[in-house]
C-alpha cells in the first residue's frame, strides 16, 4: 500500500484502504461461517470486501459447452467450490500476538512509520 490517505476514484466515491490486508488471519463474526477463522487471500477495497480461504464457499456449476468466445476457453467443468467475497464488517482481525479477535488502532512508531495496533494487547500487528 503506497499511501494512507483516502483516494478518490473517477466516480467521486472515496475509497479508503481496508484495515484488513492480504495474508491476515480473520475470524468471521456473522453469517453461516460465524466463528471460523481463515487467511485473507484477496481484498477488494472498492467494495469493502475480502476473500477468505475456506470461508463463504460457493459451488459453481460449470457446463462443458463449446467455446463461443475464443478469448476465454472453459477449462474447468463440473462443480467448482471456491470462496466468495464477504463484507469486511463480517470479519474481525485476529491479533497475531494475543490470538484474540480485535479492533485495530492506527499508531505511529518513533520514526514516523504507520502501523496497525491491537486494541486489546496494544502490540503492533505489522512488523516494524
Ligand atoms: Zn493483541
Amino acid at each position: 500500500m503506497s499511501t494512507a490517505t483516502a483516494r478518490k476514484k473517477q466516480s467521486g466515491r472515496v475509497v479508503r484502504p481496508l484495515k484488513i490486508r492480504k495474508n491476515d488471519t480473520v475470524e468471521v463474526i456473522a453469517g453461516k461461517d460465524r466463528g471460523k477463522r481463515g487467511r485473507v487471500v484477496q481484498t477488494i477495497p472498492r467494495e469493502n470486501r475480502v476473500v477468505v480461504e475456506g470461508i463463504n464457499l460457493v459451488t459453481r456449476h460449470q457446463k462443458a459447452r463449446p467455446t463461443t468466445s475464443r478469448a476465454t476457453p472453459q477449462t474447468q467443468t463440473g462443480r467448482v467450490v471456491k470462496p466468495a467475497p464477504l463484507h469486511v464488517s463480517k470479519v474481525m482481525l485476529v491479533c497475531p500476538r494475543c490470538n484474540q479477535r480485535t479492533r485495530i488502532a492506527i499508531s505511529f512508531t518513533t520514526d514516523g512509520k504507520r502501523v496497525r495496533t491491537c486494541k486489546k494487547c496494544k502490540e503492533y500487528i505489522d512488523s516494524v
